[in-house]
């Protein structure tokens, strides 16, 4: 079977101009567009034949090879073997060729089909807490650089999709023609493009601006949460939805209290007379001070807990404890009177180690606090 001429299918001249071929191509486009023929073999095989030959005339390499070679220049390569293009190419070509300006990318009904409302793009922020903050929770005004709506924009219906905000996408599968709405790549969804904008302003009509945003941070929270603040992102172009601000939680160590979930450790150091004889130490709060009492005989690794003076939990259930490991600190240096007195200890019976169940078990009693 012979193919038909190219220059035949789009109704020009061997000598038509690129802007002619073009003008023809766009008019048997429009014509044969699959939204607009259902269901139409017809329609859809010159559909094909029409962005076939656009695609070798508008190339004037390929041209100059058909000019010369005919329809053989492109035999085994380019369309080889007559199988033509398939949707997909010639959806992609119209988005190449024609850009913004080609108004057959897809038939959203000009208003009539549900507008599809654009979406901003996230922010992220990162903010570090103390621990005092993590405890109370707290209020944070942060600046930050986002895009909003700039003032003086002049807003024209898209002409890619009428003002429809989607374009709609036929292409054929083994199940038949399927077809898929997506959002405008020329408006991004908003169904208007920018005309005349102010210096500064992007292409969509957004601007960047500094802006101070209160955000409220619940106590409890852990580094590595991300907190969500809806709409808060950058402005959505042509007002559609913004985005959100994406606040990242970053924790900043404290001094002396260790941090597991809800619950804090402290590692209190007690000198051996101190837990021999019983004494009180003074523990760090979050904030403030605490006094809590060693019993005389305390042993090196003794748990002690102060209900409720962890962290609350996030989702307000209860707070936390304070666990604090007793350490008995052993003198590094000894003067000649703290020698002498400790060596009449040395063969005292009660300073011989006999450690009972309690003090054996004591790394099960950690698993125990710690879970
Ligand atoms: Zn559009």
């Amino acid at each position: 079977m012979s193919k038909k001429d190219y220059y035949e299918i789009l109704g020009v001249s061997k000598t038509a101009a690129d802007s002619e071929i073009k003008k023809a191509y766009r008019k048997l486009a429009l014509k044969y567009h699959p939204d607009k023929n259902p269901d139409d073999t017809a329609a859809e095989a010159k559909f094909k034949e029409a962005a076939e030959a656009y695609e070798v005339l508008s190339n004037s390499q390929k041209r100059q090879q058909y000019d010369q070679f005919g329809h053989q220049a492109f035999q085994g390569g380019g369309f080889g073997g007559g199988g033509g293009m398939n949707m997909d190419d010639i959806f992609s070509q119209f988005g190449d060729i024609f850009g913004d300006a080609f108004g057959g990318f897809g038939f959203g009904g000009g208003g009539r089909g549900q507008r599809r409302s654009s979406k901003g793009s996230n922010l992220r922020v990162k903010i570090k807490l103390n621990l005092e903050e993590v405890l109370s929770g707290v209020e944070k005004k942060i600046k930050v650089n986002k895009l909003v709506n700039a003032e003086g924009v002049e807003f024209t219906t898209c002409s890619t999709c009428r003002g429809a905000g989607q374009v709609t996408r036929v292409t054929n599968t083994i199940l038949g023609q399927m077809q898929t709405a997506s959002a405008c790549p020329s408006c991004q969804g908003s169904g208007q493009t920018v005309g005349k904008r102010p210096p500064g302003v992007d292409a969509s009509g957004l601007e960047k601006k500094e802006v101070v945003i209160p955000i409220k941070i619940p106590a409890g929270v852990e580094g590595g949460m991300q907190l969500n603040v809806q709409g808060q992102g950058n402005s959505a172009p042509g007002g559609g939805v913004p985005g959100d601000l994406i606040v990242l939680i970053e924790e900043e160590d404290h001094p002396e209290l260790i941090r597991d979930g809800e619950n804090l450790h402290y590692n209190a150091y007690v000198n051996f007379v101190d837990a021999a004889l019983g004494s009180s130490v003074e523990i760090p709060l979050v904030t403030g001070k605490a006094k809590i009492k060693v019993d005389p005989g305390t042993q090196s690794g003794k748990l002690l807990r102060l209900r409720g003076k962890g962290i609350p939990s996030l989702n307000g259930y209860g707070t936390g404890d304070l666990l604090i490991t007793i350490h008995i600190w052993t003198p590094k240096r000894l003067s000649k009177e703290e020698r002498q007195l400790l060596e009449g200890l040395r063969e005292s019976t009660n300073f011989a180690p006999n450690p009972g169940k309690d003090e054996k078990s004591f790394f099960s009693r950690m698993k125990n606090h710690f879970s």
